[in-house]
């Protein structure tokens, strides 16, 4: 039987109180794109676009049941995960999603460390997320930062960015998008790599500090035309370019890394 691409996208990742990043920009950006979003929300920050000052950690059973409800009942296209914090919740996530109801499409953002410097992840759960969540995925969407944690390797360029995109795919995942974003340069390069292919996006850098969110917001982008049936090179095109626009039209809140504009 076909069944038709619905866009519905289980959002698993942590609160941002200040609305930026997170739970509140992969909502924003899932429903710009046109899907619908659901959350099972792992973990409660309190911050601002000055920071994070609190984090407060959901008890695990309470993250998984609320897959369950969702899955059980709704259904997801795709699943897209962020914060997940400690190795207890990357494994549980893990063992929900590998299940009979595994989703079509799920997108692994290897959120780490916060712009400001907290770690959303703790240093144990790295093990974990290497060798049981991104094996599973169909794509992950690593900044440099968090690619060299996971590979070991040091990326200062554009073939070292390559090189670790290449590496990276031997964790299991069917696709790696590795963010340049934090390279020095006037043009960024997004590294996309396949099994079969490797596509290098570029787009001029914008001079701002108004970029918190932007990784949550790119990777919900590409889950949620993932799970309407657009193709994934095209998926991750039209949700660069998205987040580009958000991006350059931000509108300034906050006395620090303020939020995008989560244009429709
Ligand atoms: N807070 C939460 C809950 C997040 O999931 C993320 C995502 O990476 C961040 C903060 C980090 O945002 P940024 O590094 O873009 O400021």
């Amino acid at each position: 039987m076909i069944s038709l691409p619905q866009g519905r996208v289980l959002i698993v990742a942590g609160s941002d109180s200040g609305g930026g990043a997170g739970i509140q920009a992969d909502i924003k950006s899932v429903s710009a794109m046109g899907g619908f979003a659901m959350t099972a929300v792992t973990a409660i920050t309190v911050q601002n676009t000055l920071g994070v000052h609190g984090i407060h950690e959901v008890p695990v059973d309470v993250v998984v049941a609320q897959m369950k409800a969702v899955m059980e009942d709704i259904g997801a296209d795709a699943v897209k995960t962020g914060m997940l914090h400690s190795a207890e919740i990357v494994e549980a996530v893990a063992a929900q999603l590998s299940e009979e109801n595994a989703p079509g499409f799920l997108v692994v953002d290897p959120v780490m460390i916060a712009k400001g410097g907290a770690a959303l992840l703790e240093g144990s759960a790295v093990a974990a997320l290497k060798e049981v969540l991104i094996p599973l995925a169909t794509l992950i969407t690593p900044n440099v930062p968090e690619a060299e944690v996971l590979t070991g390797r040091s990326i200062t360029d554009l073939a070292s960015q390559k090189a670790a995109a290449d590496a990276l795919l031997g964790l299991g995942c069917d696709a790696v998008l590795l963010k340049g974003g934090h390279l020095s340069g006037d043009t960024l390069f997004d590294v996309l790599a396949t099994q079969e292919t490797v596509h290098t996006f570029s787009s001029p850098r914008i001079d701002t500090r108004h970029t918190h969110g932007t990784g949550c917001a790119l990777a919900s982008a590409i889950a949620a035309l993932l799970a309407q049936g657009v193709e994934l090179t095209a998926a991750v095109e039209a949700a660069r370019d998205y987040i580009h626009e958000a991006i350059r039209t931000a509108p300034g809140f906050g006395k620090g890394h303020g939020p995008l504009n989560f244009l429709a």
